[in-house]
């Protein structure tokens, strides 16, 4: 990640792109949600290309670029290359652009296999694996240098909007390095392993949603991804000791950031010992 060192020239007013690549929309949305703030925003910069709000020229020069999804196809790669080339500084947001997301789940089987699965749901006709699709999905950072990375599927509006302000104005976005469970703890919430001994991913996942899941009584499935210091041995024993198998704690972490090192990694390693 980098410090915004690049000048932004506010007299001709900072130019802003929203792009998408594979994902469900649900970052874009989350930043048209609040629409006070983001025609607030309009009224400080340009939004030159948003495809899910309106304008459009993908390609335009601009001071910031703002990416959702994750690359899946050889267009993908040059979209992204073009994209990267054009923007002075490229912010990733959500899962799906950080970590590949649910759809990079792909990664751990192979196309026969996929191709199998998908006549268990779709018509025998349906061709669902599309022409020039690449073997695996992979997040933008491994494409392009990226500039500054949001977690979360989906990401929070306030932080979004707070990171868009922070980065125009030259200062770092800021990062949460606790769990979840530091918000718990300041919010006085109930611990659902405690007192439910419902597995928690809390422990090893970042904050930024304001622990949503063990507020409303249940256990976080860790769309944040993985925390800054989580401690996954910890965290395995815990869930071992709780009753699950070496099976059910692997897709805990095989979910929506299957493919961050320290879920993907660490969980493969624990779990073999
Ligand atoms: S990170 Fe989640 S909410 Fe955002 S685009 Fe991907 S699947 Fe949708
Ligand atoms: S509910 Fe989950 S996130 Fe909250 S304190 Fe307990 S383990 Fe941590
Ligand atoms: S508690 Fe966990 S799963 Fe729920 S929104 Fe927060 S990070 Fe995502």
């Amino acid at each position: 990640m980098s410090t915004p060192d690049k000048l932004i020239n506010f007299a001709k007013r900072p130019k802003i792109a929203v792009h998408k690549f594979s994902s469900c929309d649900g970052c874009q949305l989350a930043l048209i949600n609040d629409a006070v703030s983001l025609l607030e925003l309009a009224t400080m910069v340009d939004i030159v290309h948003f495809a899910e709000a309106g304008p459009l020229d993908e390609f335009a020069e601009v001071d910031l670029a703002i990416i959702e999804g994750s690359v899946n196809t050889h267009h993908d790669v040059h979209r992204i290359e073009m994209v990267r080339a054009k923007a002075k500084y490229v912010l990733s947001v959500g899962a799906c652009a950080l970590t590949g997301g649910i759809q990079a789940l792909r990664n751990f089987t192979d196309e026969k296999e996929l191709r199998h699965w998908q006549h268990d749901v779709y018509p025998e006709e349906t061709e669902v694996i599309i022409e020039g699709d690449l073997a695996t999905a992979k997040p933008i950072s491994a494409y392009v240098k990226v500039d500054f990375e949001l977690p979360g599927c989906p990401i929070n509006t306030g932080q979004i909007l707070r990171a868009i302000r922070q980065i125009l104005f030259g200062v770092e976005p800021e990062k949460n390095v606790d769990p979840v469970c530091t918000t718990c703890k300041h919010a006085g919430v109930t611990c659902v392993m405690v007192a439910k001994n419902e597995p928690c991913l809390g422990p090893v996942v970042a904050d930024g949603c304001d622990a949503i899941c063990p507020k409303l009584g249940r256990g976080c499935y860790g769309c944040y991804g993985p925390a800054k210091y989580a401690n996954m041995d910890a965290m395995i024993a815990k869930l071992k000791e709780m009753g699950l198998s070496d099976e059910q704690i692997k897709h805990k972490f095989h979910h929506i950031n299957s493919q961050a090192i320290t879920f993907h990694g660490v969980v493969a390693r624990t779990i073999s010992q």
